[in-house]
């Protein structure tokens, strides 16, 4: 951002001002304590906070086959940043719920002590963890232990040779280990996060929700997003909610859940195994695609670098971590966190009749460098 001469500048922490990071001037007419509101009228309460853009897995949709350059030590926000970004959202901005995720947030060596640091000063906050499981069969007590709610583990397939094609690693026993320890130290609800692909794994759709049910988890399949390295998507190629429910169809009964959506991206259905009046569960389908739910969208996204980015598909960010390292008081970084979140789009811009209209154009960073 390009700033006139004579700009309050906050100092950096050697005390001098820093020119490069400007007194936060906030959304006039708005107060820190109308929290994270948009000009759409939308209030983001649900924060996904991203703490590496490293992974140990090379999903097909999300990373190249050799990884990208992964960000330095010092680029990443502090276990110290991260508490103190929290704080500020929960008690000075209105928000009511955590995410964490990455890149794989188990590569992250403080993980447990962030978690016992981020409980310690949230008693009452809902905190989970979007993972692929991988090293979580040793890691679930500890996390559970220092505080942790809840986990969402994705996995794409039952068959090894098929986990293996996707993730381009041959760990599924692996990842299958965590997601049983998870369960077993009580780390639920255990929710379950399926890309399906076409013609690789997507007649595994009701195996998967067979496999879900019987355990107890909650599964979602997300629609693929155009936002992996390769630029592989293409809107032939993805498998749409409508093509889910289908593959889902052929062996169960699907029935909306009468329980509100209340802003969850998932739309959840009720499902019978045929013949039975009782619902053995139920799915959820994230159609961010093809049936967007722009209009009440809740979330603030910040990446491991501490840029918030208002939408997962924006090419603005705003930059936080640079205040958190420099004198700026709470107050000044929850301004600059809302005159991020004023700025978010309506909608995502994918939602056009065709869909694979020429006009969106994919954000440089990938689904691992944002947090999903
Ligand atoms: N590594 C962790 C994991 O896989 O759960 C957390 C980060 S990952 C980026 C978060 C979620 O994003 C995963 O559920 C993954 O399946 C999903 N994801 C990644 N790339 C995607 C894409 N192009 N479209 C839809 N979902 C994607
Ligand atoms: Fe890694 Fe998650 Fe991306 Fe897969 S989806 S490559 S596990 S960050």
């Amino acid at each position: 951002m390009g700033i006139s001469l004579g700009m309050p500048a906050v100092r950096s922490r050697t005390g001098a001002a820093d020119a490069s990071v400007p007194v936060p001037a906030g959304v006039p007419g708005l107060a820190v304590s109308d929290g994270l509101m948009d000009r759409f009228g939308r209030r983001a309460t649900d924060m996904r906070l991203s703490l590496t853009d490293k992974c140990n897995l090379r999903c097909t949709y999300c990373m190249p086959a050799e990884g990208l350059q992964w960000l330095a030590k010092d680029n990443l926000l502090s276990r110290g940043e991260i508490v103190r970004l929290v704080r500020v959202g929960v008690e000075q901005l209105g928000i009511r719920e955590l995410r964490l995720t990455g890149g794989e947030p188990l590569v992250r060596a403080d993980l447990v002590d962030i978690i016992a640091d981020l409980r310690a000063a949230h008693p009452e906050l809902p905190i989970s963890l979007t993972t692929n499981a991988l090293g979580l069969d040793r890691k679930a007590a500890a996390l559970k232990e220092a505080g942790l709610t809840r986990i969402n583990v994705s996995l794409d397939s039952l068959h090894p040779g098929t986990f293996a094609q996707l993730t381009r690693r041959p760990f599924l026993e692996r990842v299958l280990a965590g997601i049983e320890e998870a369960a077993r130290v009580g780390l639920g609800l255990v929710k379950i996060n399926a890309v399906l692909m076409r013609g690789i794994n997507d007649a595994e759709a009701p195996d998967l929700l067979d496999w879900a049910l019987q355990r107890g988890f909650e599964l979602r399949f997300i629609e693929q997003m155009p936002l992996d390295a390769d630029h592989g998507w293409t809107r032939e190629g993805m498998v749409t909610a409508g093509d889910v429910r289908a593959r889902l169809r052929e062996r169960f009964v699907l029935a909306p859940d009468p329980r509100s959506r209340d802003g969850a991206p998932a739309e959840r259905w009720q499902v019978f195994r045929p013949g039975s009046a009782e619902p053995a569960g139920t799915v959820g389908i994230i159609a961010s695609v093809t049936e967007p739910f722009c209009a009440d969208c809740r979330r603030t996204r910040i990446t491991a670098e501490g840029q918030v980015r208002s939408c997962l598909f924006s090419h603005e960010e705003t930059d936080l971590r640079a205040l958190l390292r420099s004198d700026a008081s709470d107050e000044q970084v929850a301004l600059r966190w809302q005159e991020a979140m004023w700025g978010k789009p309506k909608a995502h811009g994918m939602d056009h009749v065709g869909l694979d209209a020429e006009d969106y154009v994919q954000p440089d960073r990938t689904m691992s460098a944002i947090g999903g």
